[in-house]
């Protein structure tokens, strides 16, 4: 349930109607917008009748909320959410640009990556130290050094940077070094994790599941938020279909489903969805075209030699490339670069 509060309500007044409705043993989130506020009202809200509230002099109208989350849900906050990594913006008219290698392999390797990457316009690194792969015998990335690497590669180049997270065990350490925390396809519903992860502060990029639908993946970012972290963007990465020829299929129509129905920035990674380097630069530009707050893409200086998805990695002068177009269309559907 919503409560929508009349233009120019006094403090005096939001905190009235906030007490009115936790005494019906409701949780409040107030959102103090540029025109409006609202009042969200979370908990078992069957048993509360809504003319309670309607027949108050601040209360505007009532708004009963179907879906299952409130705190991601559109309705709860009108406005796109900005969120701050490090001092990079991601949603509203900001782009974000992430690029880096799948797996983090040595210092030399991350570093030249990251200078290429800056230089074409990327504004946050990308890198995997700990690597979920689908077979304990591949690569498992270089763990807690490649972490180490990620920073030391930071401090020379000063782009924040992303890696994912796997493991609870891991969470004080992540927290301390990087700038957002990945959740990958494989971690989406891992739900004791995501509550964990809503006693952080810290921002956190939620990749869609394998097979997750719109609705699950939202409640998966409503886990993180319930728990207390409301800084999450959400990130399609492809679904399985029944195509094999693609690793994945590319949801583009998750870009305006989801940001119809959440506030939260909606990035695209089109190296996982496609797994071939030839499709990144078209999905990319449809992926912005299409409203998407951002791409995250997988950048290699050797792919031929990448000790994870080099088949699915650009060069550093194919994203130099890609990234020219992509300015192009940001200008058309003004989002800045
Ligand atoms: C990744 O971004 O490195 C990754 C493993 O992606 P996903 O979780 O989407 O498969
Ligand atoms: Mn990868």
């Amino acid at each position: 349930m919503i409560v929508v509060l009349k233009p120019r309500t006094t403090e005096e007044n939001i905190a009235r109607v906030e007490h009115m409705i936790r005494e019906r043993g409701l949780d409040t989130h107030t959102i103090r917008g540029e025109d409006l506020t609202i009042i969200g009202c979370i908990g078992d809200t069957t048993a509360v009748d809504p003319k309670l509230f309607e027949v108050d002099s601040s209360v505007e109208r009532v708004m009963h909320v179907q879906e299952p989350y409130k705190l991601a849900n559109r309705a709860f906050h009108p406005e796109d959410s900005v969120i701050d990594v490090s001092g990079v913006k991601i949603g509203g008219a900001h782009l974000a640009l992430i690029a880096g290698p799948c797996s983090v392999e040595s210092f030399d390797q991350v570093l030249e990556i990251a200078r290429a990457a800056k230089t074409s316009g990327a504004n946050l690194l990308r890198g995997g130290a700990f690597k979920p792969r689908t077979s304990p015998y591949s690569f498992q990335g270089l763990g807690v050094e490649g972490l180490e690497i990620l920073c030391a590669v930071k401090k020379e180049v000063g782009l924040p940077i992303v890696t994912e997270l796997m493991s609870p065990d891991h969470l004080e350490l992540f927290d301390e070094k990087v700038d957002l925390i990945q959740i990958g396809a494989r971690n989406m519903q891992n739900f004791d994790l995501l509550k964990q992860l809503g006693r952080l502060k810290k921002p956190i990029l939620l990749k869609r599941g394998l097979n997750a639908t719109y609705e699950e993946w939202i409640m998966s970012a409503e886990y993180i938020m319930a728990a207390g972290n409301e800084h999450v963007i959400l990130c399609e990465r492809g679904i399985r279909t029944f195509e094999s020829y693609t690793r994945n299929t590319l949801d583009l129509q998750s870009i305006p489903v989801l940001r119809h129905k959440t506030h939260l920035p909606v990035i695209v990674d089109p190296s996982h969805a496609g797994g071939k380097w030839w499709l990144v630069e078209p999905m990319a530009k449809a992926a912005i075209a299409a409203g998407a707050d951002g791409l995250m893409v997988e950048v290699h200086n050797n792919p031929e030699c990448a000790l994870c998805d080099g088949a699915q990695s650009l060069k550093p002068a194919k994203y130099d490339a890609l990234l020219k177009e992509i300015r192009q269309i940001a200008e058309v559907i003004g989002k800045k670069m």
